[in-house]
C-alpha cells in the first residue's frame, strides 16, 4: 500500500488549486485523476472576470495563448439577453463579490486545455486513469481503493487526508452522504458546425427567458466555428426536446444556419448549501457545492480549492481541524454562492 500525506482526487480547476496550496506548503501531495489526461469537461468554457484574477492571485499568471479558441474574448457588452420583441439588453453574468467589480473581457477557452495546463503548474504528482472506487476513514488516516480507467487494476493507498474535488457526481461526497435528492438544475449543450449566425450578434454569448423556446433558460455561443446551444432546467424538465425547441428558434427568428452535429453534452449541478467533509475527508470545488450560479463554476473551484489546500497544510501542522478550518475560511464563498443563487432569475420561473 502506497502512503502520502494527502491524496486529492480530481484534477479539475479545485484539484489543481487545491494541490497547489499543498505544494507551497511543501506537502507531500498526489492527485489521482479517473480519465486520461487531457480529458474533456462539459462546459462552456468562459473564464469570467473572478476567475481571471484568481489565477493571477493563487497561480501568479495568465492563461496561455494554447488554451483559447476562437473568438479569444467575449466582451461582457456582448452578453446580451434577447427580449420577446427582438430587442436586447446586457446581461450580467458576473456579478461583483464583497463590492469588487471583475473584468468586463471573458476569456473563451477548450477546458481539456486549460486543466490540463492548470494541473501542470501546480506542480503536483498526478495519476490519471486512477479512479477512486471508495475509502475508508479512520481516525488518523484515510484508506483509498483506486481502479484504472476501465476499472482493471486494483491499488490501495493510505493518506492522513483525503480531498474530494471530484466535481457533481463526487464519490468522496457520497462516502460521506449517501445520495438525498436535493435541488439541482440540468444543463444540455449541443455543438454544431457554424454555417452562418445570420443575424444574431456577431462574437456574442445570447441568453432567452423565452418559455416557448427552452424550459426555463437558453443560451448560445461560438466556440471554434461551432455554435453551442444550451438549455437549462430544473431536475425531470425535457431538455432534448427544448435543444430541438431552440434550433428551430435561432432558424426561424434569427435565420441561423446549422451545418454537422458533433457532440451533446449534460450535466447535473446540485443546488445544496456547501458542505466541506468530515474529519479527515475535505470536499471542494463542485463537490463541496462551490458553484457560482448561473453556471460561473472555475473560479469557485479555484477559489475554494486553493482554500481546502491551505487548511489541510494548516491541519498537518496542528493547527486546527482540516474541516473546520477550511469552512471557517471559505465563508465569503458561501455568501456569495447565496447571493448569486438568490438573483437567478431563471430558477424562479
Ligand atoms: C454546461 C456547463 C457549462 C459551464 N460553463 C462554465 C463556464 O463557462 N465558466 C465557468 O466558470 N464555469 C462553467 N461551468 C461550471 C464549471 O464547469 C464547474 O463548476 C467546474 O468545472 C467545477 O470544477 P471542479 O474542479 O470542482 O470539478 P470538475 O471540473 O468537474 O473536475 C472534477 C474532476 O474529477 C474527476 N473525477 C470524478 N470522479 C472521479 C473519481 N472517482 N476518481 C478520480 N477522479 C474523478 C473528473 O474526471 C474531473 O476531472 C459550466 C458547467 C456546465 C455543466
Amino acid at each position: 500500500m502506497e502512503q502520502r500525506d494527502v491524496i486529492v482526487v480530481g484534477a479539475g480547476p479545485a484539484g489543481s488549486s487545491c494541490a497547489k496550496a499543498l505544494t507551497d506548503a511543501g506537502v507531500d501531495v498526489l492527485v489521482l485523476e479517473r480519465d486520461a489526461l487531457p480529458r474533456y469537461k462539459t462546459c462552456s468554457g468562459l473564464l469570467f472576470g473572478q476567475t481571471q484574477e484568481l489565477l493571477r492571485r493563487y497561480f501568479n499568471t495568465d492563461a496561455p495563448d494554447s488554451v483559447y479558441c476562437e473568438p479569444h474574448l467575449l466582451s461582457a457588452d456582448n452578453v446580451v439577453e434577447w427580449k420577446p420583441d427582438g430587442s436586447y439588453v446586457p446581461y450580467l453574468w458576473e456579478i461583483a463579490k464583497d463590492g469588487v467589480e471583475f473584468s468586463r473581457s471573458y476569456q473563451n477557452i477548450w477546458r481539456n486545455h486549460f486543466d490540463k495546463w492548470l494541473l501542470d503548474i501546480s506542480g503536483a504528482e498526478y495519476r490519471d486513469r486512477a479512479r477512486v472506487i471508495d475509502y475508508t476513514a479512520a481516525s488518523d488516516y484515510v484508506d483509498v481503493r483506486v481502479g484504472g480507467a476501465g476499472g482493471e487494476s486494483i491499488r490501495d493507498y493510505r493518506c492522513k487526508y483525503l480531498i474530494g474535488a471530484d466535481g457533481s457526481a463526487s464519490v468522496v461526497r457520497r462516502g460521506l452522504y449517501p445520495r438525498v435528492p436535493g435541488a439541482s438544475a440540468g444543463i444540455l449543450q449541443s455543438y454544431f458546425k457554424i454555417e452562418s449566425v445570420g443575424s444574431l450578434r456577431p462574437d456574442s454569448f445570447s441568453v432567452f427567458f423565452l418559455p416557448e423556446v427552452g424550459e426555463v433558460f437558453s443560451c448560445v455561443h461560438e466556440k471554434d466555428g461551432y455554435l453551442v446551444l444550451c438549455v437549462g432546467g430544473l431536475r425531470g424538465r425535457k431538455l432534448r426536446q427544448s435543444i430541438q425547441t431552440f434550433r428551430q428558434f435561432l432558424a426561424d427568428r434569427f435565420q441561423v444556419k446549422l451545418g454537422e452535429w458533433w457532440r451533446d453534452e449534460g450535466c447535473q449541478i446540485a443546488l445544496d448549501r456547501p458542505v466541506f467533509g468530515e474529519g479527515r475527508v475535505v470536499l471542494t470545488g463542485e463537490a463541496a457545492g462551490c458553484i457560482y450560479l448561473n453556471g460561473e463554476g472555475i473560479s469557485a473551484a479555484i477559489d475554494s480549492g486553493y482554500r481546502a489546500g491551505q487548511a489541510v497544510a494548516d491541519a498537518l501542522e496542528g493547527k486546527g481541524d482540516a474541516v473546520g478550518l477550511c469552512a471557517e475560511r471559505s465563508g465569503d464563498i458561501v455568501a456569495h454562492i447565496e447571493k448569486c443563487l438568490g438573483q437567478m432569475h431563471f430558477l424562479t420561473i
